[in-house]
Parts: C-alpha cells; structure tokens; sequence
C-alpha cells in the first residue's frame, strides 16, 4: 500500500506542517506574543513521525505571573463593564472563525496529537458548538428575588475576575473551548495552560480571534505541568481553577488550591464500563463497542474501557469484536482511509506497553493486538495496534486503572447485581453505557451504574446543555451545561431594608 509507506507518510506530513503550523509558538499574553522569561522554549512532536513540528516557549512561574496581572488589568479595565450582548457578540465571532478555519485546525490537530483528520473535523465543530451554546447560556436569568416583610432581597451572580484553566492533550482545542467559553460568558478573564504535547491549535486559535478578543482577556501560557500549570493552581490572585487530566494531578491542584481557598473544578480520568443485556443484537453492539473504547486510539477519558457482555451473546460479540479490531486500518492519521491514529507522545505508549506487559503477566488471553502494529512504515509512530484482553481478574491494575489507550477489557457475566457490583467497583465514575433493546434494562443499569454520564446504545455523543462530569474520583462539578457558569461565578444576597 503506498499510502501508508514511511517516504510518503513524512513527506505527507511535512508538507501539511509547512501549511499549518503557525507563525506565533511564543506565549500569548496581554494581547501580545511574548517569550518566555527564562528564553527557553520545548519541542511539540508530530507522534506520527516523531518529528519536530514547532519550538514553543517554555513557560514558568514569572510568565504566569505576568499573566495573571494582564489578565486583572483586562478585567478591571474592560472585561467587567462588558454587557451580556457584548460578551455574547465575542462568543459568537470566535464560533464563526473556528468553523471558518476548521479545515486548517483540524489538520494542525492531527499533526500535534495524532487523532485521525476525520475525528479532528468533528472535535472542531464541538469547538464552535461549545462557544455558540455559551453565547446562548449567557442569557439565562439565574438570579432570584426575594421579598418579606420589610425586605427585598436580591441574588445576584458575580464573575470571578481571574481563573486559571489547565487542559489536556486528548482534545486540545475542545477541551479549550469547554473551559473558555463557559469562563468568558460568566465574565471572567482567563489563565489558559495548553498541555506541553499539544500546544499549537491554542496558539493559532488566538492568531484568530486576537482581534475579536481584547487584550488580555485570554492569556495562554505554554509550558510543562510543574513548571507553568503548577504555578496557575497555587497563584494568589487566580480565584478559581478548572482543570482536566489526570487524577494524580487533579489531586494535586485541590491540595495546593486548598492553602488559598480557591474554588476548582476536576475533570479526571475513567475507566466506563459497557453492559451488554442478552437480548441485544450483537451487531450493533459490536459497533457501538468498537467505537466507545477505539474512537481517538481509546485517549477520551469517557472511553467505554470494560466491557460486562451477557454469557448469552458473549461469543457472538467478542467475535465480532475481534473482526472489527483486527480490520481496523492502523496507519497515517492524515489519510481520511485511517480508522486509528498514534497515540499522542511516546511516552504514553509506554505506559500503554507496560500495562500490557502486566495483563499479560496477570494471565491476560488477547483476542486483539496487545502490540505494535507490524508495520515497517509506522515503526517511527507511536501506535499501538487495537487490543482485547480477556481473562484478568477484575482487581488487576490493567482493570483498575485507566491505561488511555486503544485497549478494552472483556467480562462475560450471568448474575446481574454481581455483574453490577464489578461495574462499579472502580475508583472512577465518569461515564458508563448499556447495550438493550429493553427499555426497563436500559434504565435499571443507567441508574445502577454510579457515574455521572451513562448513554444508552450509543458512546461519545454530547450535548451542550447535558452536563458532564464525574462522579467518585472522576471528579468535581459538571461541563457543558448551564450549571457551568455556576462554576465561574459567585454568589451575592443583596437584601434591601425597607422600612
Ligand atoms: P496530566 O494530568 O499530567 O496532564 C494534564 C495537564 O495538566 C497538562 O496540561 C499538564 O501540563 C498539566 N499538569 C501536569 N502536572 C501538573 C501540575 N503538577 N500542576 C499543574 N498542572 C499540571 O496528564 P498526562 O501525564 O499527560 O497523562 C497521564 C494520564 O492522565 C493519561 O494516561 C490518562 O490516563 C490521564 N489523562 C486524562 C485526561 C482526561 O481527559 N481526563 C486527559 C489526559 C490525560
């Protein structure tokens, strides 16, 4: 297949990095481009190739500081005098350039993180989708009156002036744009941290719309987790913080957040279980299956990572699952025939390979993969070849933990509360799905499972204006919903004596 030979796939690459990549990969503060501090930058690798494809500036303490006071300034300045329709106008001018340069976006997306260009053109139309909704939500009246004997009493919803937002590489620009359009509607003014693997689309989103955002409304600061996120989440003058990645972190910003009281919102990790009933029809499980846990090489934290198939249709499903892992197209996420990309960085394939490693060793059986795709042209890539395992015991870490990556655990299951109880015993409780053309089953798992999200004979899908977030340790508070500008304002009583 010439397509998918190395010589074409880097020649392919380099030609569409020429083409996208954007001219500015310093920090974006203040309304202007700016190094950072120390002089130095990092490198951004197309996981595909592992080459370079930008140096980006290498953010740290006193480049979040510089932020943090342009942002005030664009609040105290402007920002806070701003009228809904006016924040509403801006929100709706970003939504429009996102789409207008969707095409662009999505391919500098599939360069830096190693999502297939077909799952990148949908990420950027939730982008848009996520700005458009906001604009919208900003009229919603959530303020209440109260009136008594002798008072009128008022509540009324303030903005916080300055949050600090650190996203993910999974969904570089739709997780920007779930943290900033909610931000912004509320009317605050934000400390943006891109992750250090996919920094680019940020970075060209405000290329833009700088001319739509006022200065220092939007600051992005570039960088490495310790260097440039950790001190967004111990800043004094950051009043809140949202962030999305890993527990291990998560954990970590709401105990620094906790030494100046700042409010935080956690978006972690998953590990969702599929349930499949005996009466559902293996086909379309088998693609329902296939996509929660394979969508964008399985890196989506509400990926459906174990699978609970009823004994009944277990062989029929697991068959089928086997077909479709084993026919999936591996390769060059560029090309629009690629059902799955790389994943995003080497190092994340690792940790992929060690828990494989360590299924294996726990007597894991793989009706899939369980490797490196054998393929000459992909060996500079970091990919890994679409994995079922089956055999291990519920309590192994591979089961326990979320490994991030195209690999799904099987259990077959007779007994429903037990089957039940297994589904649920996880730390995590982000999302959950059921596979039933039976109504009552449908709604007796949906309610069983303890997760925050559960879809019924789908995956992936959301819609603005159904919150999303998790439950247990998948985290703290909801996106996506109105209820997200709950997380970015506070809350002021304001009661008129009268008498
Ligand atoms: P991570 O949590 O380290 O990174 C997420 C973001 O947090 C990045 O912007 C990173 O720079 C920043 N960060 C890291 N350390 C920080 C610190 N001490 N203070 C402030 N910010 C910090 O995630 P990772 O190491 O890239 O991935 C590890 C695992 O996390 C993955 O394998 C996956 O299981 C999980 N993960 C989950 C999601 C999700 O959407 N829930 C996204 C990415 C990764």
């Amino acid at each position: 297949d010439v397509s998918q030979s190395k010589e074409t796939i880097l020649s392919r690459h380099r030609e569409a990095a020429a083409e996208v990549v954007p001219d500015h990969t310093q920090m974006y503060i203040g309304g202007e481009w700016q190094a950072a501090a120390s002089g130095e930058t990092f490198d951004t690798l197309d996981p595909t190739t592992g080459e370079v494809l930008a140096s980006v500036a290498r953010g740290g303490a006193e480049d979040v500081d510089r932020a943090v006071e342009a942002a005030w300034e664009a609040f105290d300045e402007e920002w806070a005098d701003t009228t809904e329709s006016e924040r509403q106008a801006v929100l709706l001018e970003i939504a429009d350039r996102v789409e207008e340069h969707a095409e662009e976006l999505a391919k500098l997306e599939t360069l830096d993180n190693g999502k297939t260009l077909m799952e990148a053109r949908i990420d950027m139309g939730s982008t848009a989708e996520q700005f458009r909704y906001f604009a919208g939500a900003i009229e919603i009246d959530r303020g209440q009156t109260e009136s008594g004997d002798g008072y009128h009493g008022q509540v009324i919803k303030e903005p916080y002036g300055v949050v600090g937002q650190i996203i993910p590489w999974n969904f570089p620009l739709t997780m920007a744009s779930w943290k900033l359009a909610p931000a912004l509607a509320a009317g605050n003014c934000s400390v943006i941290k891109p992750a250090e693997q996919t920094p680019l689309s940020l970075l060209r989103l405000m290329e833009i719309v700088g001319d739509v955002v006022p200065d220092g409304v939007v600051n992005v600061v570039t960088g490495y987790g310790e260097e440039a996120g950790e001190p967004i989440s111990t800043h004094e003058d950051v009043r809140k913080i949202a962030f999305t990645g890993s527990t291990t972190v998560g954990k970590q910003i709401m105990r620094n957040a906790a030494d100046t009281v700042t409010d935080v919102t956690l978006e972690l990790g998953g590990k969702s279980p599929i349930v499949v009933h005996e009466d559902a029809d293996p086909h379309e499980a088998v693609e329902t299956i296939a996509f929660a846990i394979f969508a964008n090489t399985g890196e989506c934290c509400e990926a459906g990572s174990r699978l609970f198939v009823h004994e009944d249709v277990a062989d029929a499903v697991l068959e089928g699952l086997q077909g479709a892992a084993e026919g999936m197209t591996v390769g060059d996420p560029l090309d629009e025939e690629t059902d799955l990309g790389p994943k995003v960085s080497r190092e994340q394939v690792e940790r992929t390979m060690e828990y494989l490693e360590s299924a294996k060793e726990g007597g894991a059986e793989f009706l899939a993969g369980g490797d490196a795709p054998d393929d000459e042209a992909l060996e500079d890539g970091c990919f890994v070849a679409p994995t079922l395992v089956e055999g291990l015991d519920h309590d192994h870490e591979a089961v326990q933990e979320e490994i991030f990556g195209p690999v799904l655990e099987v259990f077959r299951w007779e007994d429903y509360d037990e089957m039940i109880e297994l589904a649920n015993d996880v730390d995590y409780g982000l999302a959950g799905g059921v596979i039933t053309n039976d109504i009552e089953k449908a709604d007796r798992t949906a309610r069983d499972i303890e997760a925050g999200y559960i879809w019924v004979n789908t995956w992936h899908e959301m819609s603005p204006g159904l919150p999303y977030g998790g439950y247990k340790q998948s985290g703290i508070g909801r996106e996506m919903s109105v209820d997200t500008l709950d997380h970015y304002t506070q809350t002021k009583s304001i009661k008129y004596g009268l008498d």
